[in-house]
């Protein structure tokens, strides 16, 4: 089962500290050569403000993903038990960002040897246009310590909900459940 990180909208503070680190964690270079290169700083989570709640959503790691499904390209693929856009065959459709049901794919422009890549044949305002390919949460994998939000989050909000944990909080909701029939 793929594993996915999620937010406990009770413990987040709305403080955005884990979008920065998740776009720091994702940059090829370190910050200055990413400012001259003017390379952009997009982090795969979103802190979503609402009325009563504020949290940021990412993805759910899918099991049969829509994302995956639909890309013609097979673009996105599963690898250590998460889905992943391999940039090289995404073509910037978009088609998995119309279908992801947590709203959790965006567009970022493509970076080659750290830096971004002008398309062939297409202008915009008379200059070369940027390729754009979508991102999405790989929960920061080849990072040693694991998914940068999780470390960084001062309210401690986050969780890595794996195969494991999800079977122990299945059987604690079973016991809860006989319990209060026991009572009837
Ligand atoms: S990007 Fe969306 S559809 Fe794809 S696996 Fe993540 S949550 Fe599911
Ligand atoms: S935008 Fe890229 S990853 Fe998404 S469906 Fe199109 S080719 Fe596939």
């Amino acid at each position: 089962m793929n594993r996915f990180v999620v937010a406990n909208p009770r413990r987040c503070i709305g403080c955005k500290a884990c979008e920065i680190a998740c776009a720091l964690a994702h940059l090829s270079v370190d910050v200055n050569a990413a400012n001259e290169n003017e390379l952009p700083f997009i982090p795969r989570l979103s802190l979503v403000r609402a009325a009563r709640v504020t949290m940021p959503v990412q993805c759910r790691q899918c099991e049969d993903a829509p994302c995956a499904n639909v890309c013609k390209e097979g673009a996105i693929v599963q690898k250590d038990g998460c889905n992943i856009v391999y940039d090289e065959l995404c073509i910037g459709c978009k088609k998995c960002m119309v279908v992801c049901p947590f709203g959790a794919i965006d567009v970022k422009p493509l970076i080659v040897n750290d830096r971004t890549v002008a398309q062939h044949g297409l202008q915009a305002d008379g200059a070369a246009k940027e390729v754009f390919v979508t991102q999405k949460c790989d929960l920061c994998l080849g990072r040693s310590e694991g998914p940068a939000c999780v470390a960084i989050c001062p309210g401690d909000a986050f969780v890595i909900v794996d195969d494991e944990m999800l079977k122990e909080t299945t059987k604690n909701k079973r016991f809860a459940a006989a319990k209060e029939i026991g009572k009837l």
